[in-house]
């Protein structure tokens, strides 16, 4: 067992990473601590390679050090969020719209506002609270992968595109959900 360094402790400490999400990954390979963490779940882990600059921190992927790129922390907060995973409906494009979200009906708001997927009436069909949606989302949508439709808008004059819209039946995208969520579906 190692300890973790100075600077990295002092890292996680402001950046409100708690003690016991961070993980000793010494003697471990990418793979192992890759796993390992995901069971602990784990968020951050020391004793890895360090990065050019010195430090060893790294997310469960070892991919950029988390002292020299902080901004990829947003990632992992979000990723182990608790929050709902919602649909959505628009009527007069015929599809779907699943995700994550702590709060459907704002993102919602936003979502028709922008003209989301090329829509302005993304309308809240059902939610359900699951303690980790951001990460559980991925899961959603494979769900539902194979009805998959490819939508592009503008916004503020420039292409926007999405991949996260569903020409599936309610049904299929309820099914998906009951499935994904901890929590059971209910009415937006
Ligand atoms: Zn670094």
């Amino acid at each position: 067992m190692a300890r973790i360094g100075k600077l990295e402790k002092a890292f996680c400490k402001d950046h409100g990473i708690p003690d016991t999400r961070i993980f000793d990954a010494t003697g471990l390979s990418k793979s192992e601590c890759y796993e390992t963490m995901k069971s602990l779940e784990k968020w951050v882990a020391f004793g890895v390679p360090p990065c050019p600059n010195g430090h060893e921190l790294k997310n469960k992927r070892w991919k950029n050090c988390l002292v020299c790129a902080p901004a990829s922390l947003a990632w992992i907060f979000r990723s182990e969020a608790p929050g709902y995973l919602y649909i959505a409906q628009s009527l007069s494009i015929d599809l779907f719209k699943v995700g994550f979200s702590n709060d459907p009906r704002k993102r919602l708001v936003s979502a028709n506002c922008e003209g989301w997927g090329g829509a302005s009436d993304w309308r809240l069909i059902t939610r359900a609270w699951d303690d980790k949606a951001g990460i559980k989302e991925f899961d959603l949508h494979k769900r539902l992968a194979v009805y998959r439709s490819a939508r592009s808008w503008l916004r503020k004059g420039r292409l926007i595109q999405t991949r996260e819209a569903y020409a599936c039946t309610l049904d299929q995208a309820i099914e998906a959900l009951v499935y994904t969520a901890d929590g059971f579906p209910q009415s937006g």
